[in-house]
């Protein structure tokens, strides 16, 4: 049996951050993979579907060329080469990962592992052989996969997770998307932009349920605008293979049934945690609402192990908190003392216009029992925006009664580059006037971020 300081498994963006964080610290470790290193977010989630959006989004702009005084005779995607490209990108991130990992000197163990606890971490490897680990920590990062709920039909060809979307890249003319989250809304985005007709069916009152609710509204106006359906208070009851081939979704709006028919059906509703066949008979680990429970240290139930990223009970189940809670794990198994606080992660939204949030929302605020108060401007003042064509948009700051900063929404262009100056700011509790102080440039999409501090005090120069 062989012996590390640190056993890690997954190599997903938790994972493989936290084993190398643990090799600069001069840790001895191993990382067991049985996928492709990277994760989802490299292979399934966040890599693929920003390349395919980079295609999507270029195509879109080409396609209303005209009012930006260029002519184009015509232009299409060809989805093949979009398929060659996305693998390319793919590859290129996932071999400079492997770079990475062995230029620091990590133990990369390929096979899939299962856990009896510290002294007991087998790893069936791709041989067949079975290698037996044991280590000082462990750290579990085995991530999460979609989640398909029990609708009638769900199994028919055709109904599709993100995997599978992304897998395949499909070329479609009709798509029904269950599930208006983040997910669903980046894909109808990507897919409106490539001319196919999208429907979205939220089972909630609104789009994006889970973020400012004014998000969730500017949103649905925008796509509509551009010929997207949503439809909220949507309940997909069963899905159908009709005569013509195509797939009939059945679904409810308060007690009034409709069909919409497609040629492919995307279930995103959620994902679940992945640790299936992960723990060995008889052993077990403390649950928080189906995933990992864990303390600010990412320290599990039990003594020495954690658990980071989606499987984990931690917040938003995003690639950089997964980053984030890798290495406040490792570092807490170096001695030091550092905690994750998951209220500053940020949620990003990489729609046509991007949504990017962090801290509180003044609604939250209030309900938390704080004098909250916002300052708000409005994208039609910011020339940039008028520049770049923005449609509807927003900066929406959130600050308490000592004027601290706890939050921030923005609804712009480049709003998830922007966020990371107000997560700085909600992180170290900086004040309005101290982020007035700084000048930002112009034309840029940051100067809305200044006049929404200018908001709360004499008011935003470039607003009526
Ligand atoms: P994962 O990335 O899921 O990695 C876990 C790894 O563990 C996998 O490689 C798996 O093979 C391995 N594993 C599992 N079980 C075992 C076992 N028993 N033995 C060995 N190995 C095992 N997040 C963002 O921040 N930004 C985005 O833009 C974004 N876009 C997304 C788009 C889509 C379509 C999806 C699905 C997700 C997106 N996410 C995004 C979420 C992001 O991908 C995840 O939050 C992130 O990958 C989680 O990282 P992780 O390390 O916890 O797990």
């Amino acid at each position: 049996m062989e012996r590390f300081e640190l056993a890690i498994i997954g190599a997903g963006p938790g994972g493989y951050v936290a084993a190398i964080r643990a090799a600069q610290l001069g840790i001895n470790t191993v990382l067991v993979e049985r996928d492709d290193i990277g994760g989802t977010c490299l292979n399934r989630g966040c890599i693929p579907t920003k390349t395919i959006l980079h295609t999507a989004g270029l195509f879109s702009k080409i396609s209303h060329a005209e009012a930006l005084g260029i002519r184009i005779e015509s232009a299409a995607v060809d989805f093949d080469a979009l398929r060659m490209r996305t693998a390319e990108v793919r590859e290129s991130l996932r071999d400079g990962v492997e770079a990475l990992v062995a230029a620091n000197g990590i133990t990369l163990m390929r096979g899939t592992a299962t856990v009896a606890g510290l002294d007991g971490i087998t790893v069936s490897q791709p041989d067949g052989t079975i290698a037996e680990i044991s280590a000082d920590h462990l750290i579990i990062a085995t991530g999460s996969a979609p989640a398909k709920p029990p609708i009638a039909g769900i199994g028919e060809d055709g109904v599709l997770t993100s995997d599978d979307m992304l897998e395949t890249i499909p070329e479609l003319k009709r798509l029904v998307i269950v599930g208006g989250g983040v997910i669903g809304m980046e894909f109808a985005g990507i897919y409106a932009a490539l001319k196919t007709h999208v429907t979205v069916l939220e089972a909630a009152p609104r789009i994006l349920p889970t973020m400012d609710r004014e998000f969730g509204q500017s949103l649905a106006m925008l796509y509509r605008k551009r010929g997207c359906a949503i439809v909220a208070n949507a309940l997909v009851e069963s899905i159908e293979r009709a005569a013509d081939g195509s797939l009939s979704v059945r679904y409810a709006v308060k007690d009034a049934a409709e069909t919409v028919d497609a040629d492919a059906v995307l279930v995103a509703t959620g994902r679940a945690p992945a640790f299936g066949g992960l723990f060995a008979e008889g052993f077990e680990l403390e649950l928080d609402r189906g995933r990992i429970a864990v303390d600010k240290r990412m320290q599990t139930s039990a003594e020495g192990i954690y658990a980071i990223g989606d499987v984990a009970a931690a917040g938003a189940q995003l690639a950089h908190a997964a980053s984030a809670q890798g290495i406040v794990a490792v570092e807490t198994i170096a001695g030091a003392d550092v905690s994750f606080d998951p209220a500053l992660v940020p949620s990003c939204v990489y729609s046509s216009p991007e949504i990017a949030s962090v801290g509180m929302t003044e609604t939250e605020a209030k309900q938390a029992g704080i004098a909250a108060r916002a300052g708000k401007f409005a994208m039609t003042g910011n020339g940039k925006s008028v520049i770049t064509g923005q449609g509807r948009s927003f900066a929406k700051i959130v600050a308490d009664e000592s004027d601290r900063i706890i939050g921030a929404q923005l609804m712009c262009g480049r709003a998830t580059d922007m966020i990371g100056e107000l997560s700085l700011a909600v992180a170290n509790g900086l004040t309005i006037e101290q982020m007035k102080s700084a000048i930002r440039p112009h034309p840029t999409f940051e100067e809305a971020i200044g006049e929404a501090f200018e908001a709360f005090a004499g008011g935003a120069i470039h607003a009526m």
